[in-house]
């Protein structure tokens, strides 16, 4: 060492020369009695120690050096906080001593390097550190590099090391976010089930969660009601929190009150308050749990948490704020699982609900269709026979009724049949019976049954159906229902163009398409078209019956054969519907044969209905009616009804028919009803926009307005009135109803056209000026009398305050207050006598007055006034001059010369002018006639 200084010479260098420099850590190291550690002296110390304190020192890594086999301990400033509160007993101290609680752990590599294995590196290790008073968990980063001494042997160790406690604990959370994130998605079935498999996720991260318990309300669907612990982790068995369990209490106050304010609370000394329950396996053997978070669940949509999650701290980590928001993020991500799983339970339980209505509904239908078809086989029975009877045939008047019940009765047949056939297709109680078929045939002999309703429908009809490879083995009567669905469909969403039919052989199936030019169906309706009683709303039809079974008809009976349906449709360009079909192999005994081909006779009755939704031309029939009787508008698109309808009418009134509101419309140019009887339900315009229509018209604005719904129940009945219709009847109606309605609408309708027509004549033949005012002052109507006093230009009315003709308020403020105040006045006192001036349109002063008297409505309880206005501006013109007149007289005769009677005369003369001036206003220019006598 040839530096040590020797005897005698003094040293280079010293504690004060080689720890100088700024910093609280240098004066420790200085201020140090090194030489009773076992480095003695600082003036002894070699050469490489003090090189590489000169390298330690000023570096801003936290660095520490440890000298000699002791490790003892020289650290730089940025190393001081690593210490804690170890500092500042750390300076000079022996490793091993210094690290006692991990010396462990830093011990062996330490000896490593100094055994000359050369330098190590370790990363984020875990060091349970008492240097805050508290055993902490924290990690490290660090490497420990061998100095070498003067014989080349190790002499110290090089210690540089990194905090990175942060970024672990913050990846450890950030994983336990994500994972908690997945229990949202992972779709557990009910809340019990989410809750507790979060509370088994943080289970399995004993270190942040040492101790959990999540509680749910008892009754989810129930706000505020019992909380109940659903699950917990590291709670010790048997201790009073884990009796908790579902019992609608908990012995944590805190988990009430964060129940109730929704806000949590921090919780401590838990290991008084429950001793031996929170306790978790520390490095150090069993710590207790001291602190708690105790967390509100909330799901959005609930005024009050739906359960409370307390979460125990780790007693290794301090309750931080960003543990503590860690905690609230946990809470967070549980909620949301919670929310998913109260969604998930939601859904199950509408979804249900919904599935029990379908069933009740198709329960109902089956029942009802099987009532009905007894009752309707006894309305058609008799009335074949007697359409049928040629020995005593019926006059042709009943005929026509009893064609009516005949074709109503086979309609009403076969939608019961076809609800009935969905109901047993979906029990499995309907199979097909196949038969070999030649299907062209077939389908061809279906589709020219068609043609002539098609055509008389103005729409071009093409079939295409060629021959097939194969023969297919179908049951004949359930395709006979698929293609009469799709035709009868075609013909009554096809206003114009044309229906194809088409039938091809196709990747070894048979396809049939029935493609129309009609109203096409919206996208999104599209994927319901199959579903039972699904109809598209407010689309063109040339009919609205239905009961949107037909399709789901159509689809039942493919699926019956393993076929498909498809429908490919635009909105206004048409559609086309696509059933695929294999054709099928030969089934056991096929029952004999009935339509192999030649013309079935199960598509009559469709076609002979739809041929019903043409519109017929024929005018009704002309009815005993005198040429007095009001005329009555009948629109109905059914021309069953609409005849039925007119036969009912027509002995009473005289009655004009069009097929649907648009038609009415058109109608109204040449035809000037009485009264409207429409239907709600019709192609083109549907009778509430009708309805507003006529309202809107003034030539119809107060025809009495009649509908027919086959809608039950109050609330049509509702729609209907405040719409604005007159009356509302719902079908089925009996025809002494239908006719007491007309009836009694068209006779109101004449005492009203009769009680004001008569108030237009009683007060048109007044003389006096007259008005009708309501109760805030508004002039609602006037006589032609009124109209001449106040000028023919007095506005419109109804005339509010202020009048056009009061007095202007600028020009005779005095008069204009008058005549406010003579209003106030017989407003406030329900009627009364009034003079005040008023102003002509031509802008003459006239003096009237008013008497008015008052009625209350007794529904309403307000009141409406009616009162005359004479004109009395000569009136008080000649009393003015009458007045002057003898103040003159007294006065002449009281004068005893010449000057006197002069004086009288001149000095009260031109007052009696001025005041006559004022009553007349200074624009007169003109009276209008009816002059008042006495005046001029
Ligand atoms: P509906 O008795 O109402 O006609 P469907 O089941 O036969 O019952 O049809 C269901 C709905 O599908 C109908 O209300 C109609 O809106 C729509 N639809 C069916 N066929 C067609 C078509 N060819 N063109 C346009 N819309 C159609």
């Amino acid at each position: 060492m040839e530096e040590r200084p020797g005897r005698g010479r003094r040293p280079r260098w010293s504690a004060e020369t080689l720890f100088a420099g700024p910093g609280e850590t240098r004066a420790a190291l200085r201020a140090k009695d090194w030489a009773a550690t076992p480095l003695g002296p600082v003036e002894w110390w070699p050469t490489e120690l003090r090189a590489a304190i000169r390298t330690v020192l000023p570096s801003r890594i936290p660095m520490l050096l440890w000298w000699g086999p002791q490790l003892v301990q020289i650290f730089n400033d940025a190393y001081t906080p690593v210490l804690g509160d170890k500092y500042p007993a750390a300076v000079g101290q022996p490793g091993a001593e210094c690290w006692a609680e991990v010396w462990d752990v830093l011990g062996p590599p330490a000896d490593r390097v100094f055994a000359g294995q050369g330098a190590t590196y370790s990363e984020n290790e875990r060091l349970f550190l008492r240097r805050h008073g508290y055993l902490e968990e924290t990690y490290w980063t660090s490497s420990y590099s061998p100095v070498g001494g003067e014989d080349g042997s190790v002499a110290g160790i090089f210690v540089a090391t990194t905090d990175v406690t942060a970024r672990v604990l913050g990846d450890r959370r950030l994983d336990t976010l994500r994972e908690l994130g997945t229990l949202s998605v992972a779709g557990t079935d009910t809340a019990d089930d989410a809750c507790r498999a979060a509370v088994g996720l943080l289970a399995r991260r004993r270190t942040d969660f040492p101790v959990v318990l999540a509680y749910l309300r008892t009754d989810l669907m129930t706000e505020g009601s019992d909380l109940g612990l659903v699950a917990t982790a590291g709670v010790a068995e048997g201790s009073e929190l884990a009796r908790d369990r579902a019992s609608g209490v908990t012995g944590m106050p805190e988990v009430w009150r964060a129940a109730q304010s929704g806000r949590a609370e921090l919780v401590s000394a838990l290991a008084d308050r429950y001793p031996g329950t929170f306790r978790v396996d520390g490095p150090l053997g069993p710590a207790p749990v001291n602190q708690a978070l105790v967390l509100p669940l909330r799901v959005s949509g609930r005024t009050q948490p739906v359960g409370v999650l307390v979460v125990g701290a780790s007693p290794y980590r301090e309750l931080d704020t960003a543990y503590q928001g860690f905690l609230h993020l946990v809470a967070d991500r549980v909620s949301t699982a919670l929310a998913y799983a109260l969604a998930y339970a939601e859904g199950r339980h509408r979804a249900a609900a919904l599935a029990e209505i379908d069933k009740v509904k198709t329960q109902f239908f089956s029942d009802a269709s099987h009532e009905l078809r007894t009752p309707l086989t006894l309305i058609a029975g008799p009335v074949e026979e007697s359409l049928s009877d040629t020995r005593d045939p019926l006059p042709p008047p009943q005929r026509e009724r009893l064609e009516i019940v005949r074709r109503s009765t086979a309609r009403l047949r076969r939608l019961v049949d076809n609800i009935l056939d969905v109901v047993r297709i979906e029990s499995g109680r309907m199979q097909p019976h196949p038969q070999p078929t030649d299907l062209a045939v077939l389908t061809r002999g279906i589709a020219e049954s068609f043609e002539f309703a098609l055509h008389r429908a103005g729409l071009g009809f093409v079939v295409d159906a060629p021959a097939l490879p194969r023969t297919a083995y179908v049951d004949r009567d359930m395709w006979e229902k698929i293609v009469v669905n799709l035709l009868s469909n075609a013909l009554k969403y096809t206003l114009t163009g044309e229906v194809r039919l088409t039938l091809r052989d196709e990747d070894g199936q048979a396809v049939l398409a029935v493609t129309d030019t009609g109203v096409g169906i919206p996208p999104d309706e599209q994927p319901l078209l199959f579903e039972r009683f699904h109809r598209v709303r407010g689309s063109d039809a040339r009919s609205h019956e239905g009961a949107g079974i037909g399709l789901t008809l159509v689809n039942e009976l493919t699926g019956l054969h393993r076929g498909t349906v498809g429908v490919r449709s635009q909105p206004g360009a048409g559609s086309t519907f696509t059933v695929r079909l294999p054709y099928g192999e030969p089934f056991g005994e096929a029952p004999p044969s009935t339509a192999g081909s030649g013309a079935p006779v199960a598509s009559q009755g469709y076609v002979e209905e739809s041929a019903r939704w043409l519109p017929e031309v024929a005018p009704p029939p002309a009815g005993p009616v005198h040429p007095g009787a009001a005329t009555v508008l009948v629109v109905e698109d059914n021309a069953d009804l609409r005849t039925f309808l007119t036969t009912l009418l027509a002995p009473h009134w005289h009655v004009e028919v069009a097929t649907d509101g648009q038609a009415a419309l058109e109608r109204l140019d040449s035809v000037r009803p009485d009264l409207v009887l429409t239907d709600v339900m019709m192609p083109r315009m549907d009778g509430f926009e009708l309805l507003t229509a006529l309202r809107g018209d003034p030539r119809t604005a107060l025809v009495p307005v009649v509908m027919l719904s086959g809608r039950a129940g109050e609330e049509s009945a509702v729609d209907g009135l405040a719409s604005g219709a007159d009356d509302y009847l719902v079908k089925p109606f009996s025809s002494v109803e239908l006719l007491a309605r007309v009836r009694a609408n068209l006779e109101l309708a004449r005492l009203r056209n009769h009680e004001s027509a008569w108030r237009t004549a009683v007060t048109g033949s007044l003389q006096e000026a007259f008005c009708i005012v309501d109760d805030s002052g508004a002039v609602i109507e006037v006589n032609d009398a009124f109209r001449h006093l106040v000028g023919a230009d007095a506005g419109h009315l109804p005339a509010r305050p202020p009048y056009p003709w009061w007095p202007q308020a600028q020009a005779e403020p005095a008069e204009r207050r008058q005549a406010e105040e003579a209003l106030r006045q017989i407003l406030a006192s329900h009627g009364g006598r009034a003079r005040f001036p008023i102003r002509h349109a031509d802008g003459h002063r006239i003096w009237v007055e008013a008497l008015f008297s008052s009625v209350r409505d007794p529904d309403t309880g307000r009141r409406t006034y009616a009162g005359t206005l004479r004109d009395i501006t000569d009136e008080l013109l000649a009393a003015d001059r009458q007045a002057a007149l003898a103040r003159l007289a007294t006065r002449l005769a009281k004068a005893g010369d010449v000057t006197e009677v002069l004086s009288a005369g001149l000095g009260r003369a031109p007052a009696a002018v001025r005041r006559a001036r004022g009553r007349r206003g200074l624009l007169r220019r003109q009276r209008p006639g009816g002059c008042a006598p006495g005046a001029g």
